[in-house]
């Protein structure tokens, strides 16, 4: 049965996948979502002879189901090629306490790549199915990955354009570099003054205005998103829970059957939202933890069933994770009330009017299965340290997080089993982080530091930042949150 998306939000007809992708955002703000969630037709058993392209197939076409075969494989054949740096795409790497699911082998060296590199082809392949011939606009926030990610993945791809805003001073120096030297005539960044949430609401504006929508449209652009509120960017990232599982049993860790612990490092709850639809497709998931740094609301949510933002916003060591409004979550209310789209709206005025939102004890129980922690910036470095002494291992600061709230519930619950730690970004996104919880602050300017972490880890030092010493500055706009859109506006010549 072919899968249609529905909006969080209202009772408006479903649409296809492609239009899904197409349009990023439902019209009345919501998130689109499945209208029901396919069970996967291979076993975890077959799964585990597949390589990584062919379980992406074979998962992405039950979500994506208005796709073709042909079209499909077009896409992951163009995405999932030698940009990534190792051919199996991910590594799996066992230490003595977890697995590490390392998803930061690709272009920009996060796992945002992961969805990134592909979202441009499902978008314009969308774009050809429905006939669609106005240039898409690529409107993103990123708090430090998604807007490198993207902008790689949309650079001079012929029919789009990609504008990522950025806030000014909650990302790396690394993570600032990678964005504003970005080549590309179709591309354009720019930081802000404000925060990531600042950035991300006023981008769901932009999106969302009528009158804008009807200037743009007059003049042949339309508008799509890169963020993890497009299911574009969700459905590719279930492939690699499923290719983890696979990959115990392959090594002979686990029967098949046996549950696995995953824990996640984050932000804007799409990398564990994908998990969690990866458990509900049927893989055996034991429970989903769900790590925060000290911006720790979803922590609160799941300890007290109250989601409340009115609080301090933090800079963090760990900035892709500085969030306060985690957007997929909104999907996550709408499934555990029973895909009743008049909780989710209810929730998401409250949240946007009041600043919280409380659920019901019956939505709670249906949380079960999700765990929270967090850790402050100590013990991230603590962590990174620990593990460096143990393992000979170097974790980036937002996977130290997420391996330090496992390590937390280990020891307060006694649970034995598999688990596996998404390894999310490259140390070297995070040199100073990184050296300084190895106990070698260093007053070497960021980008002279990649060949001391190199030293101490022994990982080369990926191209990707060790071009960025000499490469030009193409981006210096820096705006007020009030004027993002008179930036889009020139952006586009509107
Ligand atoms: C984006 C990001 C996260 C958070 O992922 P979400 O899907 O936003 O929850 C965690 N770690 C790194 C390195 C990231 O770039």
């Amino acid at each position: 049965m072919q899968v249609l998306y529905k909006s969080t939000r209202s009772d408006q007809a479903p649409i296809k996948a492609s239009q899904a992708v197409l349009k990023g955002l439902s019209d009345d703000g919501g998130l689109f979502v499945p209208d029901h969630i396919p069970a996967f037709d291979h076993t975890m058993g077959e799964f585990a002879a597949m390589d990584y392209r062919e379980t992406a197939y074979q998962v992405m076409k039950l979500l994506l189901s208005d796709y073709t075969e042909e079209e499909l494989r077009y896409c992951i054949e163009h995405a999932y090629d030698s940009k990534f740096d190792i051919p199996t795409m991910t590594a799996l790497h066992e230490t003595s306490h977890a697995y590490y699911m390392e998803l930061f082998h690709g272009p920009t060296l996060a796992f945002k790549d992961m969805a990134l590199s592909i979202l441009p082809y499902l978008l314009t392949t969308a774009a050809r199915k429905n006939g669609m011939d106005k240039e898409i606009v690529i409107l993103t926030a990123t708090s430090g990955d998604t807007g490198k990610a993207a902008l790689a993945g949309f650079a001079d791809v012929p029919g789009t354009r990609i504008m990522v805003f950025y806030p000014r001073e909650g990302v790396s120096t690394i993570q600032e570099r990678q964005m504003v030297t970005q080549k590309g005539a179709n591309t354009k960044v720019v930081g802000i003054w404000g925060n990531f949430d600042d950035a991300q609401t006023s981008v769901k504006q932009i999106f969302t205005d009528e009158g804008l929508r009807a200037e743009m449209d007059k003049k042949g652009f339309c508008f799509s998103s890169a963020n993890s509120i497009n299911i574009g960017r969700l459905v590719p990232q279930i492939v690699y829970y499923v290719y983890a599982y696979a990959e115990l049993l392959r090594q002979g860790k686990i029967k098949e059957g046996d549950p696995v612990n995953f824990a996640v490092p984050t932000g804007n709850f799409g990398n564990i939202l994908a998990a969690y639809y990866a458990k509900r497709m049927g893989l055996p998931v034991g429970r989903l933890v769900c790590a925060s740094n000290s911006n720790k609301v979803l922590f609160d949510f799941f300890k007290t069933g109250c989601y409340d933002r009115r609080r301090d916003f933090v800079l963090t060591t760990s900035p892709s994770m500085d969030i306060l409004i985690s957007s997929n979550l909104e999907r996550l209310l709408y499934h555990i009330s029973g895909d009743d789209y008049r909780t989710a709206a209810r929730l998401m005025r409250q949240l946007s009017e009041e600043g919280a939102y409380e659920i019901t004890p019956q939505m709670r129980e249906a949380l079960e299965l999700f765990r929270g922690g967090y850790a402050e910036d100590r013990d991230t470095a603590e962590r990174i340290h620990q593990v460096f002494e143990m393992d000979g291992y170097v974790l980036d600061p937002h996977t130290a997080v997420a391996s330090y709230v496992y390590d937390l519930y280990v020891e307060k619950t006694g649970d034995t089993t598999p688990a596996v730690i998404d390894f999310t970004a490259s140390p070297y996104k995070f040199e100073r982080a990184v050296m300084s919880a190895l106990g070698k602050p260093s007053d070497l300017p960021d980008l002279d530091l990649a060949d001391q972490l190199c030293q101490v880890s022994g990982i080369p030092v990926p191209a990707a930042i060790s071009g960025l010493r000499t490469a030009r500055t193409m981006h210096r706009t820096v705006c007020d949150r009030e004027d993002m859109e008179k930036e889009v506006r020139d952006f586009l010549g509107l």
